[in-house]
């Protein structure tokens, strides 16, 4: 076992604070990686107070993680000590479902494990994730990462790039289609650039009119206030394809109302309450479909990882101190976010 400091939350409404606890050793098939930066995802926020129902206590958030590895298991042959390495969502699982075997892990059918409140297989366990300064993770579930000069920015492509990434591949977004993106935050600037960068004519819709002139800058090609009635009739039964990153509940109806015939809106963010049903009119009328979408494989996450080195996609970041991640939470919940934290874990040494 190993030393490790973190911040985890105790409970649902207490602030995340400083943690010690104990990283497993390194096995033979493990790497071991020195945190650098870590992401700040909204399901980190979820999790942190139970808005899922499913929160093991104490609990680590992190899943946008990446650091240089500094120790490998004897078996290790992919990674050496120095190397720069990334962790996404998961950190394992069985290996042998048909969805494992298909590259499918996270939709494993005996459930992945993952990076933090991880207690799938039936065990007890629970993960601790990338608010830490080290994590030990089978070497099947780590990354590369190719593109190391601005690596802060890199991180968020763990969770944010491959959510975004995996289902516009699975929905075939290219060029000739208009493609719908809905919320500016972490998920929805990455599928902003991503899209975009995949050839498509992307159209943002967001709550907030102040991030227009960012949704132009980021690749979108139009930008419409998603409340203002005439701004989203304009764009009625126009578009192939809507990836809805919003994560608090909503009527999904002005959405679906936008799809041309058999267009697909793919729901990814993730709300602790259920949005309103949808009409079934706005569905069978054009045989329109609601789907949903959970981040990606390891092997599509590489994918997404060298796509986005090939074309210098990185995130737009503001780099935080972890003591001041319980503020960056509450401003998560304000859309206050440009476009995603990431916490340089230099602080933790400085803050222990
Ligand atoms: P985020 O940075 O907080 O962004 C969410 C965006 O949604 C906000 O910036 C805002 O954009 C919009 N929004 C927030 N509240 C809203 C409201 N009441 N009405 C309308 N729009 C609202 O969050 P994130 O990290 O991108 O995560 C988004 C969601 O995806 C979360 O629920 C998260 O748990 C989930 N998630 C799912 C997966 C998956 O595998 N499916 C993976 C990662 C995260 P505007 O200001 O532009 O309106
Ligand atoms: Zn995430
Ligand atoms: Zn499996």
């Amino acid at each position: 076992m190993s030393n490790a400091i973190g911040y985890a939350a105790h409970d649902p409404s207490s602030p995340l604070v400083p943690y010690a606890f104990s990283r497993r050793d390194v096995g033979p098939h493990d790497v071991q990686i020195q945190i650098l930066y870590c992401g700040v995802c909204h399901s980190d926020l979820h999790t942190a107070r139970n808005e899922w129902n499913n929160t093991l206590y104490p609990s680590v958030p992190g899943h946008e993680i990446v650091g240089r590895v500094s120790a490998v298991g004897s078996a290790v042959s992919a990674f050496k000590v120095g190397d720069v390495a990334g962790v996404g969502c998961l950190v394992d699982s069985c290996r042998h479902c048909a969805s494992c075997g298909e590259g499918l892990e996270q939709y494993c059918e005996n459930g992945f494990i993952g990076t933090y409140n991880g207690s799938a297989f039936g065990g007890s366990e629970n993960t601790l994730g990338g608010y830490s300064d080290h994590i030990v993770v089978n070497e099947q579930y780590v990354l590369r990462v190719s593109h190391t000069e601005n690596l802060a920015a890199v991180a968020p492509l763990l969770c944010a790039g491959i959510t975004t990434y995996s289902p516009l591949r699975q929905w075939n977004v290219g060029p000739g289609q208009k493609v719908g993106v809905v919320g500016l935050g972490g998920l929805g600037h990455m599928a902003v650039k991503i899209a975009a960068a995949m050839g498509a004519h992307v159209v943002l819709f967001t709550t907030s009119p102040d991030k227009t002139e960012d949704a132009l800058r980021l690749g979108a090609a139009e930008v419409v206030v998603s409340k203002d009635k005439a701004q989203m009739a304009a764009h009625a039964n126009s578009l192939d394809f809507i990836l809805n990153t919003v994560a608090a509940p909503h009527s999904l109806d002005p959405f679906i109302a936008l799809l041309k015939r058999d267009g697909t809106m793919t729901l990814v963010g993730a709300p602790a309450s259920p949005h309103p049903s949808p009409s079934v009119f706005g569905l069978i009328f054009k045989r329109r479909r609601i789907a949903g979408s959970l981040i990606g494989g390891i092997q599509e996450t590489q994918d997404m990882l060298d796509f986005c080195a090939q074309h210098g996609i990185v995130a737009d970041i503001e780099m935080i101190d972890i003591r001041d991640i319980n503020q960056a939470y509450e401003r998560m919940l304000r859309s206050d976010v440009k476009y995603r934290f990431v916490i340089d874990m230099a602080s933790l040494k400085a803050d222990a």
